[in-house]
């Protein structure tokens, strides 16, 4: 059986999964700032430039998550792994997403007498200096705000901020993408079960003993990432890929006093390893 290289099929459907990947990107992000600027409007506050101790751009993170949540539904949704494409795309799209809502905010502006401000200044020039003249208002906790006037060239170092702050937030997207489970042959993500209840270690061992299974480098990788605070709970999921129905199981582990679990590099599995630790597991 050859199997060298994905047949030309095979990688067509590939791109037509990303392509429907990339549609819910941008919904969201029309959506996300869609949203946002009707809140500007309405209130005149931008949700996205909320910011702690001026460098943490929480609104900005956010919104450039937000952006880039279609990513994230549709590839779950679709079970596909997302490409590196697709990691360039959200940042490039959360990204486009703070460019927007500048853009927006120039062609609505006007001035008091309602002659739009557009029709004066480009929108660089404009950009410039909405920059330049960017003034914070700074609010300690219970106390009343302070206005830092205009920032000068501080204002630019704020826009980077922001920026980098609607990029992160699109890289964290895809990131919590990498981290889900998938399919060691056709890079699709599995559908997960827990297959036996988080143990304490020596029963953990006791179960694995009472199924005749091996694990090899298991214990080297619980300690890699016990780092000497101690395993609490260990268990095992099981990993269904939709696409060849290939098993793989992998381990959970509960490191100090953590509430979730960390997941282990899976093995690859069959039934009868399945049913074997199925039926220990039981009995444990
Ligand atoms: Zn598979």
């Amino acid at each position: 059986m050859a199997t060298a290289g994905k047949s030309s099929k095979t990688r067509g459907r590939a791109n037509g999964r990303d392509l429907t990947i990339s549609a819910g990107g941008a919904a969201t992000t029309a959506a996300t700032v869609g949203l946002l600027m009707w809140i500007y409007n309405s209130y005149g506050i931008d949700l996205s430039s909320f910011s702690f101790w001026f460098v943490i751009p929480v609104g900005a993170l956010l919104a450039g998550a937000a952006a880039a949540s279609g990513y994230y539904f549709v590839a779950k949704w679709t079970h596909t792994m997302p490409t590196r494409r697709i990691m360039v795309n959200s940042i490039i799209i959360a990204g486009g997403a703070w460019m927007s809502l500048l853009w927006l905010k120039y062609v609505g502006m006007t001035f008091e007498d309602g002659t739009r401000v557009r029709d004066f200044v480009d929108f660089w020039t404009w950009f410039k200096i909405t920059t330049e003249n960017m003034s914070l208002n700074i609010r300690a906790r219970g106390g009343s705000g302070v206005e830092t006037g205009a920032l000068g060239a501080l204002g630019y170092v704020r826009q980077v901020i922001q920026f980098a702050g609607f990029a992160a937030g699109g890289l964290a997207v895809y990131g919590f993408l990498a981290d889900a489970p998938i399919c060691a042959n056709c890079r699709r993500y599995a559908k997960t079960r827990s297959l036996t209840k988080a143990l304490e270690p020596a029963a953990f061992d006791d179960m694995i003993g009472a199924a005749d299974v091996s694990f090899p480098g298991l214990v080297d990788a619980v300690s890699a990432v016990a780092k000497g605070k101690g395993i609490s709970l260990i268990g095992l999921e099981l990993q269904t890929c939709p696409e060849c129905g290939g098993l793989q199981v992998a381990p959970q582990v509960w490191v100090g006093r953590e509430d979730s679990p960390t997941r282990l590099p899976a093995y690859s599995a069959d039934q009868d390893l399945v049913g074997s630790i199925e039926a220990a597991a039981k009995s444990s």
